[in-house]
């Protein structure tokens, strides 16, 4: 039984690690460090916690600005269908 739950446990990390390599190359972020990342969101201009920018290394926009591209991204997405 350790088996088994020791290697759902690496398949799962596996894939934790390519989705979030999958989406850090979606969102351009690749390469990016801590001090690439904006202070202010470069959409509303409020301070972006440090605890996002060291998250998201390079990102440029609060995470409610983020929510809202990505899902305007999505919705154009489904409107194609
Ligand atoms: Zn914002």
């Amino acid at each position: 039984m350790t088996d088994f739950c020791d290697r759902a446990a690496a398949l799962e990390e596996a894939q934790r690690g390519d989705a979030l390599d999958a989406q850090q190359r979606r969102s351009g972020l690749v390469g990016k460090t801590v001090s690439d990342s904006a202070h202010k969101c470069q959409v509303c201009t409020h301070p972006i916690p440090r605890a996002r920018r060291e998250a998201y290394p390079g990102t440029q926009t609060c995470r409610h600005c983020q929510a809202e591209l990505e899902a305007a991204t999505a919705g154009g997405a489904t409107k194609c269908k």
